[in-house]
């Protein structure tokens, strides 16, 4: 999904749960549910660094700029259901965490569901679990 969009279903939708959630507190919630929902795609780079394809910048701008609206297939570390676990059990200690899983949640439906409508099916939920790429790897 492109970037811009993110920024928007995470400020209107997250701005309503932060709303809800605490409204004293709305302005610092909503921007760490903007923030997250946005720096989770940081792992996109660190495809591309595994990939050993930042070499070539360009090359690497011109297939983000073709794919935000595609499933990929490829494993992003920060989208996955670990990750976000291991978020939510942070979150159980602090908080902070708890509105960050906010943002990480909110960016996964978006991206779920420009994957629904490229794929025509759920058969990419699969592709968001690091124990399943693991085991498809070695399976
Ligand atoms: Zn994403």
């Amino acid at each position: 999904m492109k970037f811009t969009n993110h920024i928007i279903i995470n400020a209107t939708i997250g701005g309503i749960i932060c709303f809800i959630i605490n409204r004293f507190l709305f302005f610092e919630n909503l921007l760490i549910v903007v923030a997250s929902g946005v720096l989770i795609d940081i792992d996109h780079v660190f495809v591309e660094i595994f990939k050993g394809t930042l070499r070539h910048p360009r090359k690497v701008i011109e297939y983000w700029k073709s794919i935000p609206n595609k499933h990929t297939g490829e494993l992003y570390i920060f989208h996955s259901y670990e990750f976000m676990f291991a978020i939510l059990v942070l979150g159980l200690q602090n908080k902070f965490f708890l509105i960050v899983l906010i943002g990480l949640i909110l960016h996964f439906l978006a991206d779920g569901l420009i994957n629904y409508l490229d794929t025509k099916s759920f058969s990419w939920l699969r592709d968001y679990s690091i124990i399943f790429k693991i085991y498809d790897h070695w399976n």
